[in-house]
C-alpha cells in the first residue's frame, strides 16, 4: 500500500490493519525463568547473543534463531545480580518488555511461563491456558477512577482460531508481586474473576499495550492455590513436567503461527 498521496503518514489504525494482514514474523517470547525459558532454548536451538540488545549491566538475556519463516527472540530477564535468583515479577517483566520492543520491534510478544490455578475455577495441574484477560491484584488505589487504574484490567489479543485448533483452556489471568495470596489480594483475584495467578502477565500487557504490541499468554499451572498442598512445595514438585507441558505447547503454537498473519489467529 503506497503513502497518502497528500504527504501526510499513515495513521496509527492504518499501520495496525495492514500488520493484521502481514505474516507474522518477529516473535518475541517473555519468560521469567530460566527453568521455564531452557527448554525453547534447545527445542529451537536458540543462540545466547554474546553482545546483548540491551544496555551494559542489565542482566537481561536474549536467545535468538529461526524457525520456518519465524524469528524467535527469547528474552529471560537474568538473575537478579545480589541473590543470584531468577528476576521474575512485575518490575524486570515491564522492563525486558519495553527493552524488547524498542529493539526488536516484534509483531507478536508471547508472554509464556508457570502460574497458580484455582481449582475452584475449574483448573488443573499441567493445564496450559491461553489468557483471554489480564488484571493486576496488589494495586489498591481506593480513590475513583485511580482503583481501576490500579487493577488495569485489559482483554488479550483475540485469537479465536489459536484456541480452538490447539484446544486451550481459556481463563482470566491475575498478577501480582507475591508467589504467597494474602487475604486482600484473594478479594481482588475473586473480584477479577481469575482462574490462573502469576507474577509477570499484567505487567507485560501494560509494556505491549503502550506501543499497541499483540501479546498473548500462555501459562501453565504448577501448583492449586486452593488445594491442600502449601504452594512452594506443590510448585518445585510439579516445575518439571509442567515446564515440559508448556514447551510442548509453545512448539505446536509456533506451528500454528508460521506463515500466518494475526487476524488469522
Ligand atoms: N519457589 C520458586 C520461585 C518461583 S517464583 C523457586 O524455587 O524458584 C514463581 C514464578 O512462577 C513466577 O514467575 C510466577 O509467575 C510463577 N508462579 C507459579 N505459581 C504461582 C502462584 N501460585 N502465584 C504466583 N505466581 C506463580
Amino acid at each position: 500500500m503506497a503513502p497518502p498521496e497528500d504527504g501526510t503518514e499513515f495513521t496509527e489504525e492504518v499501520k495496525a490493519a495492514e500488520a493484521e494482514k502481514k505474516p507474522i514474523s518477529t516473535i518475541v517470547f517473555v519468560i521469567a525463568m530460566q527453568s521455564e525459558a531452557l527448554p525453547l532454548v534447545n527445542r529451537f536451538q536458540l543462540t545466547e547473543d554474546p553482545d546483548s540488545l540491551f544496555p551494559k549491566g542489565c542482566p537481561w538475556v536474549r536467545y535468538h534463531g529461526t524457525y520456518e519463516d519465524l524469528h524467535i527472540n527469547l528474552i529471560w530477564p537474568g538473575k537478579d545480580p545480589v541473590w543470584g535468583v531468577d528476576n521474575v515479577g512485575t518490575i524486570s517483566a515491564s522492563l525486558v518488555t519495553y527493552a524488547s520492543i524498542q529493539a526488536l520491534k516484534p509483531d507478536l510478544i508471547v508472554n509464556a511461563g508457570t502460574c497458580g490455578g484455582f481449582k475452584a475455577k475449574g483448573a488443573c495441574i499441567r493445564d496450559v491456558f491461553l489468557v483471554s484477560e489480564v488484571a493486576f491484584h496488589d494495586r489498591r488505589i481506593p480513590i475513583p477512577v485511580f482503583d481501576q487504574y490500579g487493577v488495569g484490567a485489559r482483554r488479550t489479543c483475540s485469537t479465536p482460531n489459536l484456541l480452538q485448533k490447539l484446544n486451550l483452556k481459556s481463563g482470566k489471568l491475575s498478577t501480582g508481586d507475591s508467589l504467597d495470596m494474602s487475604p486482600q489480594d484473594e478479594a481482588s483475584i475473586i473480584a477479577n474473576d481469575a482462574t490462573i495467578k502469576d507474577m509477570e502477565g499484567a505487567a507485560v500487557a501494560y509494556a505491549a499495550g503502550l506501543f499497541s504490541v499483540p501479546t498473548i499468554f500462555v501459562k501453565a499451572v504448577t501448583d492449586l492455590v486452593d488445594g491442600d498442598k502449601p504452594t512452594t512445595e506443590e510448585f518445585i514438585e510439579n516445575l518439571g513436567a509442567v515446564t515440559a507441558a508448556l514447551d510442548q505447547t509453545l512448539a505446536n503454537i509456533m506451528d500454528f503461527i508460521s506463515g500466518k498473519c494475526l487476524s488469522e489467529l
